[in-house]
């Protein structure tokens, strides 16, 4: 019998090749990598996201600090051969004074968004060997309760980032108000990114990462479409 989770990820992957070649007509390319899947486990215990491991799928995301460390040093002793094959994702807001950790649990930050947890992120960097990638979080949407630098603060934000504070900015970010037409949102985000020359973009969820797809995104995070 085939496992759920791994039935629903192979759903999303079919969707995913789909849409990602609509994009690349529309583009007039011939080739391109498909966006990548960041299955969101926040929430989802190590037996059900195992399976997926085993069927060779190693790209994660997490959005707290503590769920994280315990879960993953519990599914890492299980799948020991193939816990270096792991790409972690931390998607959360992050306290600067939980930087450190998720230096060292994380191996992509894709929450940057404020000046002082870029400054921390720097300083702990200094301090291992340990390499990490980072995406700038945009609050597209502008919206008050949701992290995220404001886009007229982007520009000045991202050049601290990459510009004073050296830090490995690699991508930007979104997540787009639920009540929105995403594409206008993952447009935005789009030209910031390029205006920067920030080669990967991560967005789309579960709602919207065919969207995305169609956009140009590099990077989806999907819980629900996978975990459900
Ligand atoms: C939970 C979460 C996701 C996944 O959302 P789904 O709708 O379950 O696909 C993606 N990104 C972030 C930042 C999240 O917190």
């Amino acid at each position: 019998m085939i496992n759920r989770v791994i039935e629903n990820f192979q759903k999303v992957s079919q969707a995913i090749e789909k849409a990602n070649e609509k994009f690349l007509l529309e583009q007039s390319k011939s080739s391109s990598s498909r966006p990548q899947i960041v299955a969101v486990s926040k929430g989802t215990e190590a037996s059900e996201i195992i399976p997926l491991i085993e069927h060779g799928h190693y790209i994660f995301g997490e959005n707290r600090i503590q769920e994280a460390k315990q879960k993953w040093a519990e599914i890492k002793n299980q799948i020991s051969d193939k816990a270096e094959n792991l790409e972690l994702h931390f998607i959360g807001y992050l306290q600067s004074n939980k930087a450190k950790e998720a230096i060292e649990l994380f191996d992509v930050i894709e929450s940057v968004d404020r000046p002082k947890l870029a400054k921390t992120i720097a300083k702990e960097l200094e301090k291992t060997q340990k390499k990490i990638d980072l995406f700038i979080q945009v609050n597209t949407g502008e919206e008050e309760q949701k992290s995220g630098i404001m886009p007229n603060e982007a520009d000045d934000f991202i050049d601290l980032c990459v510009k004073e504070l050296k830090l490995p900015i690699k991508g930007v970010m979104c997540i787009p108000p639920v009540d929105d037409d995403s594409s206008l949102h993952f447009a935005l985000l789009k030209k910031i990114g390029q205006k920067h020359g920030l080669p990967l973009l991560s967005m789309g969820m579960t709602n919207d990462y065919e969207l995305a797809a169609t956009m140009g995104a590099t990077h989806v995070r999907i819980g629900r479409a996978i975990f459900k």
